[in-house]
């Protein structure tokens, strides 16, 4: 079984991901913040009380973060900007954790660029 996991972290492909069945509303998704360039939606399996995803509503490539271009720089500043911003409309003013997911070790499995916002308790170092 943890090997099964490990290759669907492996599964990299360029393939549309079911975010982007969120983006076009296609399927529903507890979504708390949305503007042109980027969506935040509430984690199906939370790891916090408070478990925010924050992706760029058009990938542009970026499958994942270590896929960034100096184009994308704007984008990912921008990213990082509603993390914050949702992070404080979500009352995380006593702290929280920015994640993101890179590749197999990285344990990424869904291949469209996210930030994982975690928060509402005392955050654990180091992550395993
Ligand atoms: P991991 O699955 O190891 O956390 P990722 O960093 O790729 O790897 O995270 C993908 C995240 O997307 C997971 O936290 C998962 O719970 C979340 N997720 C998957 N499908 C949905 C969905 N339909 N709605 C909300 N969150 C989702």
């Amino acid at each position: 079984e943890a090997a099964a996991k490990a290759n669907a972290h492996m599964a990299e492909t360029d393939a549309p991901t079911i975010f982007d069945k969120i983006i076009s509303k296609e399927i529903k998704a507890n979504i708390i913040y949305e503007d042109d360039e980027a969506l935040a939606f509430r984690d199906i399996s939370p790891q916090a009380p408070v478990h925010f995803l924050v992706i760029p509503k058009n990938r542009s490539g970026l499958t994942r973060l270590s896929k960034a271009t100096e184009a994308h720089k704007p984008l990912l500043g921008h990213l990082m900007w509603v993390a914050q911003h949702v992070a404080m409309k979500e009352n995380l003013g006593d702290g929280f954790r920015v994640t993101v997911n890179d590749g197999p070790n990285g344990s990424q499995s869904v291949y469209h660029l996210h930030l994982h916002v975690m928060g509402g308790r005392q955050m654990g170092w180091p992550p395993g």
